[in-house]
């Protein structure tokens, strides 16, 4: 189908895409690769009045190290994500999310920030940003607020974040000792099941663990149980397929669509966290 008529604004600053978009009163939507508002457009489940062009705002894409943090502007690639050198290095897990986004045009023109905004209960930075426990940097009217990833995803294709507000970036503590690992949709690469995995290691013990999983249910959502099950066990194989072997059963009103049933959701979820948490525990000897 084709979209309802719009008017299309390029930003030129953070004040101004916020500036545009009140004046919209409410008719209006940022645009950032298009990737998720477009295909809704077309389908005219969204009919904006206004569009305003994010991607090429100043300083709003980038991949950049902050002390001992790592800072990703929103405007981001998802290409650039895959291909950071920094991120390879310092933080593969989220190198290796992005690479398995979609085809290369996606992820050429799709953004870091329009994946979270648009928190598609299969999109695969959603897991990441929990496994990472990322800080999600939002601007509105009021000022500047910062969110936990685990606050920021609460429902199917809704987070914290106001109509009037902008997601600015993402900060976290890069992890080496971390992976993702997804079970794609064939034709999307869309996860069925991906889970992130973090190790924090200390002498051989694993000190904390924080999974991220995505594609289960309505939104992405951190795997406790496993967790707890893997702090203070020795860093090897057999704690890691102890604490994964039960992953997910606690999770209520797992996702059936057409390309997985809930049973299947639910026997994939131990599999893909054994097999983020192997490539973690890798990484971390
Ligand atoms: C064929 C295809 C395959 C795909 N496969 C995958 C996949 O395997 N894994 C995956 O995770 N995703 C996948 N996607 C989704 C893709 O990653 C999108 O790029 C992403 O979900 C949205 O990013 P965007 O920049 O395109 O956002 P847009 O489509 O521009 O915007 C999406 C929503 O977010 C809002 N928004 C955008 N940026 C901001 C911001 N900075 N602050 C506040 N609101 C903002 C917009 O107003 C809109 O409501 C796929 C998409 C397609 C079309």
């Amino acid at each position: 189908m084709i979209s309802t008529a719009f008017e299309y604004n390029r930003a030129t600053s953070l004040d101004d895409a916020l500036a545009k978009l009140r004046a919209t009163n409410g008719q209006g939507k940022f645009i950032a690769g298009g990737h998720s508002l477009v295909p809704l457009m077309k389908l005219r489940l969204s009919e904006p009045k206004t569009l305003i062009d994010i991607a090429r705002i100043p300083g709003l894409s980038g991949i950049r190290k902050k002390d001992a943090t790592i800072e990703i502007g929103a405007v981001t690639v998802h290409h650039d994500v895959a291909t950071s050198a920094l991120l390879q290095q310092a933080c593969p897990l989220l190198a290796e999310a992005a690479a398995s986004i979609g085809d290369p045009q996606v992820r050429n023109r799709g953004t870091l920030g329009g994946s979270l905004a648009h928190a598609d209960p299969s999109a695969d930075y959603p897991a990441a940003m929990l496994a990472l426990d990322a800080d999600i940097h939002l601007r509105g009217p009021k000022g500047s607020r910062v969110v936990k990833a685990h606050d920021f995803f609460r429902g199917l294709f809704t987070v914290d974040l106001g109509a009037d507000e902008i997601i600015v970036g993402v900060q976290f503590n890069p992890v080496r000792s971390a992976a993702y690992a997804k079970l794609a949709q064939r034709a999307s690469h869309f996860a069925i099941v991906g889970v992130a995995a973090a190790l924090e290691v200390k002498g051989g013990t694993i000190q904390s663990a924080r999974i991220g999983v995505t594609g289960a249910s309505s939104h992405a959502t951190r795997l406790t149980d496993v967790e707890k099950a893997l702090a203070g066990k020795p860093l090897s194989m057999e704690s890691i397929e102890a604490a994964a072997r039960t992953a997910g059963a606690n999770l209520e009103d797992l996702n059936a669509d057409i390309h997985a049933s809930q049973d299947y959701r639910r026997a994939m979820i131990p599999v893909f966290t054994e097999r983020a948490l192997a490539r973690a525990l890798a990484r971390a000897q």
